[in-house]
């Protein structure tokens, strides 16, 4: 039992010390694209919080006064008339070029950026070695809200953070070890600030990794979002496509001459055009098959299909399979004597595919035949509707099968033409 708990523990520890910080890498692919979609917004977050800190920096003017009035005019002409001129040019910079600032190599914008911080704590360190205020020593408790400023306010990337904190951490110990043999009634807080410094550069540092992690983390969830949001509309759009293509001959089937027919109707009565429409049947098709076998029928219906979709551009109109061995061809635009001359065109492109059909009493190879009908939508009566016009159609093509098949009829009476 003992043997088992030590066994538990040893692999406990052995968890533990092969513990690795979430590491705050991407591929470079990925690492580019982040760097892309956040730069302007870095950007403009660094002139929001460096203003910001801009402002308090000038305000510790009043601690320089009270704390070291020794070095207050150095102080005075570094924070007014050096560093606040310089930041301002840059802040002016990151709001007028914010695009191309942007766009600038990560290391010069990180770097310059770290830079701000970097020169704040030595000069903060600079003013504490020259001054020999007895208050210069609590002085050191001016680092927190630079160590803030560089890991929180304007949160810079955790590599330049952990570099920036050493920086004012070095100051800080250098300071406290260079004055050490000054007269300094407060010597007793010393350390204890020095720690309070560490404490906090510790601190935010971890809160500047994680902070970086997160957004990390929400910009890679981004990419699968988007990833998988291009995925779903591909298929959306395949499948949209496989539910309006007949799976025998590849053509479009019913359910989309249905809507396209509905949106040319609706487009030719605004443009007064007409609409012509031909239904088309295999003839003796079922003798094709028991003579052939219905593989062969098969076979027959893609060479039609096919012949029908050669015959007629896609810009001039639609052909699409009714069902079974019919077909129909949508011609928007087209007037009675037009699309009797393409019904009578696709009647021969079919014949002279060749395709043998003994069976057939009407010809020694596979024919079609077509009824025409015509409509102007503008002038559709209330009764008139594409139902109406595919009757129409459908009673030419009896006709057509009536008076011999293999041939082109017209409607009788065409509807509001
Ligand atoms: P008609 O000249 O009067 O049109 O005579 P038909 O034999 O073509 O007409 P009928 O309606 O009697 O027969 C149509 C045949 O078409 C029957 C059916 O088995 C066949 N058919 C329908 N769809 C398919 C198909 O997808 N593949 C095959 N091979 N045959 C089909
Ligand atoms: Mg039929
Ligand atoms: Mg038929």
């Amino acid at each position: 039992m003992l043997n088992q708990q030590a066994l538990a523990l040893e692999f406990d520890l052995r968890r533990w010390m092969r513990w690795r910080p979430p590491s705050l890498r991407m591929n470079a692919i990925d690492e580019a694209r982040f760097e892309d979609a956040c730069g302007p917004a870095r950007v403009h977050h660094f002139v929001a919080s460096g203003l910001l800190a801009l402002l308090v920096y000038n305000l510790f003017l009043l601690v320089d006064a009270r704390m070291i009035p020794d070095v207050y005019p150095q102080a005075l002409t570094m924070r007014l008339f050096i560093f606040s001129p310089v930041a301002l040019l840059m802040l002016l910079i990151g709001v007028r070029f914010n695009g191309f600032i942007a766009r600038l190599p990560r290391p010069i914008l990180e770097g310059t950026l770290m830079m701000t911080g970097v020169v704040a704590a030595l000069h903060m360190g600079w003013l504490l070695l020259h001054s020999n205020s007895p208050y210069a020593g609590m002085y050191t408790a001016g680092l927190v809200p630079i160590t803030i400023y560089g890991n929180l306010v304007q949160r810079f990337r955790f590599r330049y953070a952990l570099f920036f904190s050493t920086v004012v951490m070095a100051t800080c110990l250098t300071c406290v070890w260079a004055r050490a043999d000054r007269v300094n009634p407060y010597d007793v807080f010393d350390v204890p600030l020095a720690l309070l410094v560490g404490i906090i550069a510790v601190y935010t540092l971890a809160m500047n990794y994680r902070f970086e992690l997160e957004e990390r983390r929400r910009f890679v969830w981004q990419l699968r979002a988007q990833a998988l949001h291009q995925e779903l509309s591909a298929s959306q759009a395949r499948l949209d496509d496989l539910s309006r293509r007949d799976p025998l001959t590849g053509v479009p089937n019913r359910r989309h001459v249905d809507a396209y027919l509905r949106q040319q109707w609706g487009r030719l009565g605004a443009a007064d055009e007409h609409l012509a429409l031909l239904l088309m049947d295999v003839d003796h098709f079922k003798a094709y098959n028991d003579r052939y076998g219905h593989p062969a029928g098969d076979q027959c219906l893609k060479h039609v299909a096919q012949v029908l979709q050669q015959s007629v551009p896609e810009e001039q109109g639609c052909v699409a399979r009714w069902g079974g061995e019919e077909f129909i061809v949508v011609l928007p635009g087209a007037r009675l004597p037009a699309a009797m001359k393409t019904a009578q065109s696709l009647c021969a492109a079919v014949r002279e595919l060749g395709l043998r059909h003994e069976g057939s009493p009407t010809c020694g190879s596979v024919s079609i035949s077509v009824g025409v009908a015509v409509i102007r939508p503008a002038l559709a009566s209330s009764s008139d509707s594409i139902d109406s016009l595919i009757a129409q159609a459908d009673a030419a093509l009896y006709r057509a099968k009536a008076g011999g098949r293999n041939r082109a009829e017209a409607a009788l009476s065409p509807v509001s033409c």
